[in-house]
């Protein structure tokens, strides 16, 4: 990664006073260039209200009064936030954030209506699931209306294998309704209670089942999805195959999904295990064994460092150790290969139960690993923050960071395909948080080691991500939101 890269990885100037504005598009204009972007990448319109207000807000929303209006202030500015607060940066630069007005719509019909009237009016739209993402995506930079999906929440179909759902469908309720027939998940956050089908495609990245089936966009987890355009007569496009890509992780910045299909796995007996090794290496070393190993059916292996255990309240009794640890979910059939393989790497299995005993205690496993392990360490001490990482030689790049930056960094690394089907560690490291320059500097030294960092503390699509601006995202922008209303500010390569 070049040093230029990382210096772009900075918390967008916040949208102000004009001269803020102005000179951060001529900054971006620079970057165009540099990028050798020409007019044709660049967006169409940006013709959005900037004066959005109360007023023009009411008048839709008069125009709709039949429709599901949040009315309570207090929910209003809870309906326009999502946890942003994980990062004290995004924090500091989204605080004042905030919708005009929350409208929750039932039908394809009446999200119509809502679409219409915002674009006669060029009123701002941001897409909400359960607004649980980390990055401020669900949150307006520009007001208008946050379109809460909830309650677009219907299973349309479960049959070979597949699922079609409408976007605000929760997971858990997917799960469930697959699990009746057969079926389970590919992969789902940590947070899969709340998170909506919708908001992890726009949003998230996997979870729990990413060692098997990469990430939610990796080809073929996500059939087709059915897209809104924002126009003053929406219409439905259906997308299959990669062409849906597009929108993955888009942040809602590039179409209204309205429905997807996606397909399932089979459904496993699952059993949680809680295993301590001596070294971090030694764990690092059990893991990428267990997610290389193809007979071993498993769905979660996350691996933490010493230190991480006090953090874990509902935990601590089972883990038993502050050593090194895994969290692992293997089925019925894996049970003696992992004891042999965590034995082989002088590890101890210090628990195993199966998933419903772990449900009768309330909490799952896998409710403290991915970004729930961050947030057990939050709770209790509210200085940390995180990094977000990809290795894609784990074993080797973890040792060198752990060597480097134990115990300052705690490390925490979740084992997964990437969307090639190569093995390799997406990683939550916590840190205390000292200021914006430690965040850059410890973003350089994963960096240094390979490591690929998605920043967490911006809040731009591409700033979190590769930080080139991605022409399939764009054309998308102008295909399904020619007026540019959908969560302004938040797409790099259509605002410049
Ligand atoms: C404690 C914690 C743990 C987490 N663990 C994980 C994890 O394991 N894996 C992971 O990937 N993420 C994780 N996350 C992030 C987040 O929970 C997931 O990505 C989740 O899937 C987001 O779903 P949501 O319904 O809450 O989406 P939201 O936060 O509501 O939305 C996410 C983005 O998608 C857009 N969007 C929502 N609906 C639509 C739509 N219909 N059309 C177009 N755009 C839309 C929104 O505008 C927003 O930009 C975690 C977060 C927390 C706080």
């Amino acid at each position: 990664m070049s040093g230029e890269a990382r210096f772009l990885t900075v918390i967008p100037a916040k949208a102000g006073t004009q001269t803020e504005s102005f000179s951060r598009k001529c900054d971006l204009g620079r970057r165009a260039k540099v990028l050798g972007l020409g007019p044709r990448l660049r967006g169409d319109d940006n013709s959005w209200n900037r004066n959005t207000n109360m007023s023009s807000v009411e008048a839709i929303r008069q125009s709709l009064a039949s429709l599901d209006w949040i009315a309570e202030e207090k929910d209003i500015e809870k309906l326009s936030k999502d946890y942003y607060w994980f990062s004290p940066l995004l924090k500091q630069a989204l605080d004042d954030k905030r919708a005009d007005a929350v409208v929750r719509p039932r039908t394809r019909e009446e999200l119509a209506s809502i679409v219409a009237e915002c674009a006669k009016t060029k009123t701002p739209i941001t897409m909400r699931g359960a607004g649980t993402g980390n990055y401020g995506q669900s949150i307006p930079l520009h007001g208008g209306l946050v379109i809460d999906m909830s309650s677009m929440n219907r299973i349309v179909s479960i049959e070979r294998g597949m699922a079609t759902v409408e976007a605000g469908c929760k997971l858990l309720d997917l799960e469930a309704a697959a699990n009746a027939k057969g079926f389970e998940q590919r992969t789902y956050p940590s947070t899969f209670r709340l998170a909506t089908m919708g908001g992890l495609f726009g949003g998230g990245f996997g979870g729990v089942g990413s060692i098997n089936f990469g990430p939610i966009y990796a080809p073929s987890n996500v059939l087709s999805l059915k897209v809104m355009t924002v126009s003053e007569t929406p219409e439905i496009i259906e997308l299959q195959g990669d062409d849906c890509l597009a929108l993955a992780h888009a942040y809602g910045t590039n179409g209204i999904i309205v429905d997807l299909t996606i397909a399932l796995a089979p459904k496993q007996h699952w059993n949680e295990s809680y295993a301590s090794f001596s070294s971090f290496d030694d764990a690092m070393k059990f893991g990428a064994a267990l997610a290389a190993s193809p007979g071993i059916v498993k769905k979660q292996c996350g691996i933490f460092a010493a230190g991480f255990t006090k953090y874990m309240l509902l935990l601590k009794k089972l883990i038993a150790t502050d050593q090194p640890y895994a969290i692992c979910l293997i089925a019925d059939s894996g049970e003696a290969a992992y004891r042999a393989l965590v034995a082989a790497h002088g590890g101890t299995v210090n628990h195993w139960a199966s998933a419903e005993e772990a449900a009768s205690r309330g909490r799952y496993a896998h409710e403290f690993c991915w970004n729930h392990t961050t947030m057990h360490v939050l709770r209790l001490d509210s200085s940390f923050t995180y990094l977000q990482c990809i290795l894609t030689d784990p074993v080797k790049q973890a040792k060198a960071l752990h060597d480097q930056l134990n115990p300052r960094v705690m490390m925490h690394f979740e084992f997964i395909r990437n969307a090639e089907g190569a093995v390799a560690c997406g990683g939550l490291p916590v840190l205390k948080f000292e200021s914006k320059e430690q965040i850059e500097q410890d973003i350089a030294n994963f960096e240094s080691h390979g490591a690929f960092v998605m920043n967490p503390h911006v809040y731009e699509v591409e700033e979190g991500n590769s930080k080139q601006i991605d022409p399939k995202q764009v054309a998308a922008k102008r295909r399904f939101d020619r007026l540019g209303l959908l969560n302004p500010g938040k797409l790099r390569g259509w605002k410049m």
